[in-house]
């Protein structure tokens, strides 16, 4: 078994794959909508576990993980689904206990560390030694182009001060969510080196759907899985 991911641009999309709900090419790899897990994003922090009877959440009749941005899977054949544009989407795997995870960071999501939830349900839920997870941290708007308000921008530090994070950058009211991701990170356990960046920012990129650009309702795709080769 191995694990692969894919850290989407503009295709394959979100919606051609709502609409089509056929099977898709990631990278040369046919994908079932069968096999993937959709969940309702609501910029929470909140991650669920998935059990087999999850696959194709969020396609045909079957409804979407409801209240969570991310995911951790050991299910062999299951597709975890993270839909963006300009949030940051966030990779997580164990090659060592074949655990993975995808999360939704955004603004709130990165407020309420949900890449170190992600983390600590590794860790406690799978039995993943942190030093082993291997983090991508995908494409999302850059701190030069995410200007904030003044509540927000406040609301933010404080958050991130007070899980002992340095959310400072050198613009005022901007927020650099990467930034923020990676320090999450670090502070889960993953080792510096263990931390992918795609430093792509997508509202500066047409490769991308960006929500800030193109007030675009379409989104990047990004999966993570673990497959029989
Ligand atoms: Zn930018």
């Amino acid at each position: 078994m191995k694990i692969v991911f894919h850290l989407g641009k503009r295709s394959p999309d979100y919606r051609s794959l709502m609409r089509e709900q056929g099977d898709f090419e990631v990278d040369g790899r046919i994908v079932s909508p069968s096999s993937l897990v959709i969940a309702e994003q609501t910029h929470s922090n909140l991650v669920h576990i998935c059990s087999k009877e999850d696959s194709g959440a969020g396609l045909g009749g079957k409804p979407q993980i409801s209240i969570a941005d991310g995911f951790v899977t050991d299910v062999p054949n299951q597709f975890l689904l993270i839909r963006t544009a300009d949030c940051t989407p966030v990779i997580l795997f164990d090659p060592i206990k074949l655990v993975v995870a995808a999360v939704h960071s955004g603004r709130e999501g990165t407020r309420k560390n949900i890449s170190g939830e992600a983390c600590r349900i590794m860790k406690e839920n799978f039995g993943c030694t942190t030093t082993d997870i291997i983090a991508y941290i995908g494409a999302g708007i850059c701190h030069k182009h995410y200007e904030v308000s003044e509540a927000v921008y406040d609301e933010y530090n404080a958050s991130m001060l007070a899980m002992g994070l340095n959310p400072v950058t050198s613009l005022h009211r901007h927020i650099d969510i990467r930034a923020g991701i990676f320090q999450q990170l670090i502070q889960s356990g993953l080792p510096f080196k263990n931390i992918e960046n795609v430093l792509d920012c997508t509202f500066e990129n047409e490769d991308y759907h960006s929500y800030r650009r193109e007030g675009s309702h379409n989104r990047q795709i990004n999966l993570v899985g673990i497959v029989y080769e």
